[in-house]
């Protein structure tokens, strides 16, 4: 494994690190505890060093479950980051009991890189500057309760500047894939953080599966190429200077045994211009999608009506890029039912949509999906 540098830090990590918000689970969600602590322990013994949690993911449970995952010894063997879910906060005290539950959590006395969680304009205007964050982080650092300090971001790109600029972080966290170069932070932000000495790590390379498992004409770009369509979109980011790790939610041994491997053989400024082209081809066909941008994240679940919104979006973006609309209005009937209610359960009450990261307008994308599904 070749490691990369984590900004001005000092500190070296792999390129691949393990992101817990997509654990082993069942249909309803419950995580396979043994499975994940074992996998997770898998990956750190072939040379992965950072692994990636936050206190919400599978509703608290992915810290828990880290923190066991890194007893018996693997706690020294990573960088531990962890994300404050600044949204949940209500007074300026809260940002410190919070840190607590999670060292408790997580059985650790520190923890390597702390993020704030999901930043965007309000966010940092009414949570991270009104209740003092800022200084409450430096304190938490100050007492060795966290090395480094970062954020993770969703919204805008001058936005993401503004942040950047407002103070002294270590690094910071975006989606970038390569069909999202220009949105929120994208390519653009990816530089401005790295030339300002931030270390910069990624999540959603993938997104959210959906550049793993590429519709057919995509697929034809890269078949003959030698490399999968995961490999592409993880090389892609790892083709670039500026980025530390690469963030993915490995499920199987399978996977991880893959994206290791695929790892081992990165290195920045890989692509050579035929390898930029195979990316430009897979680009243009994506763009001529007219697909929902869900990540799958589940952050906007439960719907109080019991809507399984993204497993909608994602039999609307299948018949999108596969257009097998029987297919997909049978997936509609009978798969997106095992996980919750259809589209047309949607009473548009909104209250979703505050937590989308990725801004979506999720009740009139719902409207969409129901007509479509109902002729
Ligand atoms: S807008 Fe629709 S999907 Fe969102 S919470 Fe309300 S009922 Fe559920
Ligand atoms: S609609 Fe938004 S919050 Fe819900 S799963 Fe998709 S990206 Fe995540």
């Amino acid at each position: 494994m070749q490691y990369r540098e984590f900004g001005k830090t000092g500190v070296k990590v792999s390129p691949i690190g393990f992101g817990m918000m997509r654990l082993p689970s069942d249909n309803e969600g419950n995580v396979n505890e043994a499975e994940a602590i074992r996998i997770v322990r898998e990956a750190i013994d072939n040379g992965l060093n950072y692994v990636d949690t936050a206190f919400n993911y599978h509703g608290g449970n992915s810290e828990k479950i880290t923190g066991k995952a890194l007893l018996d010894g693997y706690r020294d063997k990573v960088y531990l980051a962890t994300k404050a879910p600044v949204w949940m906060f209500k007074g300026p005290e809260d940002f410190d009991s919070i840190l607590e539950k999670q060292l408790s959590r997580l059985q650790t006395d520190h923890i390597d890189m702390y993020l704030l969680h999901s930043l965007n304009a309000i966010s940092f205007e009414k949570k991270v500057l009104r209740y003092g964050v800022l200084d409450k982080i430096k304190a938490a650092r100050d007492a060795g309760k966290i090395k480094y300090i970062g954020f993770s971001f969703h919204d805008k790109l001058d936005v993401f500047k503004k942040i950047c600029d407002s103070f002294d972080w270590d690094f910071c966290q975006i989606q970038l894939n390569y069909i999202d170069t220009k949105y929120q932070a994208g390519l653009e932000g990816l530089k401005y953080a790295a030339d300002k000495g931030l270390a910069v790590s990624i999540m959603e390379p993938l997104r959210g599966g959906y550049l793993a498992n590429v519709p057919d004409a995509v697929q034809k770009v890269f078949d003959g190429t030698g490399k999968s369509a995961v490999e592409w979109g993880l090389d892609y980011l790892w083709n670039r200077p500026e980025v530390s790790v690469v963030l993915s939610g490995m499920g199987s041994e399978e996977q991880i045994k893959q994206n290791i491997e695929f790892a081992s053989r990165s290195h920045a400024g890989m692509f050579s211009p035929e390898d930029e082209k195979v990316i430009e081809k897979a680009q243009e066909i994506f763009a001529s999608y007219d697909t929902i941008p869900c990540t799958g994240c589940s952050y906007c679940l439960p719907c109080p009506k019991g809507v399984g919104i993204p497993y909608n979006f994602v039999v609307y973006n299948n018949y999108q890029t596969n257009n097998n609309y029987e297919q997909e209005k049978e997936r509609y009937k009978n798969w997106v039912t095992m996980f919750g209610k259809q589209a047309s359960e949607c009473v548009s009450c909104r209250t979703c949509e505050s937590i989308c990261p990725q801004h979506i307008k999720i009740s009139d994308e719902l409207k969409k999906v129901a007509e479509t599904f109902s002729k």
